[in-house]
């Protein structure tokens, strides 16, 4: 197997604000793993406030080392190997494990749904009203409906929440739910407001409180009349095993989860336990955002929205209709990268190459 990378950035189409922190681009690493003649891809995606970089994946890809493999199809192995290289790292985990799966569905002539026993249905997926201005979080409101949105997710955990909601509700009548973001402070402030949101047709609240918190998550998950969602305090299944009785439910993303092997797990796991389900993404094009999509069904609400927030998608995916997610019938992840994109794109080739 050839392992090769290189770094890429998405520019958004709004710059990107969560808790006073803004951005207009996202740094990823766009990975390639070929086998006789058949490749695959995969995608590492980096928000800064997570602490991996273009040179830390890059890093990381250098140091794999697939000598005693012969090929893809030992997935488990090659993924146990990958995971104990060092700690962290669940961006490049992930980016590589993706990479694998579409290398291995490509040479079996199977999709990742069907790798994984899924169904492969078309669920809905939300669009995500970044935090702004009210006036601005309403035009976006709008974009989302032109896009063919049917269900929204809201940004929140400011000081103007309550305003930006009334704003919103004004011309949104469908489904949403709600990101805090790790915005609120005080939980009782925070019941009372889920209180309203169930009233005014909210679908689910995800992490309230700061990520650590898990005192204040778990008092609220006892009170809340609406699912209490974790996403930064859940990122992979030992955070599930140590802290999932403190929510409803879980975001499980492949970025944090290092990948589709994982997720799955996370997602059985979570479903043993009777808990909610989320599949979501961090700012990421069709490649890992379609990869996901594969396990979507499985979900009860899926946040998929990454590729429709940027405007240089270096690849072709999951696409939208009537608001729901259509996966193009072709084998591994079902994303294909742009041939614009391959002809620009100078990919180096890992070090340890075997
Ligand atoms: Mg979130």
């Amino acid at each position: 197997m050839k392992l090769s990378f290189v770094p890429f950035d998405l520019v958004f189409k709004h710059a990107f604000n969560v808790s006073g922190y803004s951005r207009t681009t996202t740094p990823i690493v766009i990975i390639r793993l070929e086998h006789d003649g058949v490749v695959g891809f995969g995608e590492a995606t980096m928000p800064p406030y997570l602490g991996e970089s273009q040179e830390s994946v890059m890093r990381f890809l250098d140091n794999i080392d697939l000598s005693k493999f012969s090929g893809p199809s030992d997935i488990e192995a090659i993924l146990d190997l990958v995971d104990n290289i060092e700690t962290g790292n669940n961006a490049a985990k992930a980016g590589f494990d993706i990479a694998l799966h579409d290398l291995h569905g490509k040479i079996r002539n199977k999709n990742v749904s069907e790798l994984y026993a899924v169904d492969r249905s078309s669920p809905f997926s939300s669009f995500t009203i970044g935090i702004d201005t009210p006036e601005k979080m309403v035009e976006k409101v709008r974009e989302a409906m032109d896009a063919g949105f049917r269900v929204l997710k809201i940004k929140l955990g400011c000081d103007q929440d309550r305003e930006i909601m009334d704003r919103i509700l004004n011309v949104w009548h469908g489904p949403y739910s709600i990101d805090a973001n790790q915005g609120w402070k005080d939980k009782e402030e925070a019941l009372e407001f889920i209180h309203y949101l169930k009233q005014e047709g909210a679908l689910f609240i995800e992490q309230p409180f700061q990520k650590n918190d898990l005192k204040n998550s778990a008092w609220l998950t006892e009170r809340s009349p609406l699912p209490i969602i974790a996403d930064e305090s859940v990122k992979r299944l030992e955070d599930l095993d140590a802290y999932g009785d403190c929510f409803h439910g879980i975001n499980v993303k492949l970025m944090k989860s290092t990948g589709i092997r994982e997720a799955f797990a996370m997602i059985s796991k979570a479903r043993a336990r009777n808990m909610k389900v989320v599949t979501g993404c961090m700012a990421e094009s069709s490649c890992a955002v379609t990869a996901m999509a594969n396990l979507s069904p499985l979900a009860d609400w899926v946040d998929l929205d990454g590729p429709f927030l940027i405007t240089n998608d270096p690849f072709r995916g999951v696409d939208l209709s009537e608001g729901k997610l259509i996966l193009p019938d072709l084998p591994g992840t079902s994303a294909t990268p742009c041939q614009k994109f391959l002809d620009s794109a100078l990919f180096r080739e890992a070090k340890l190459v075997c």
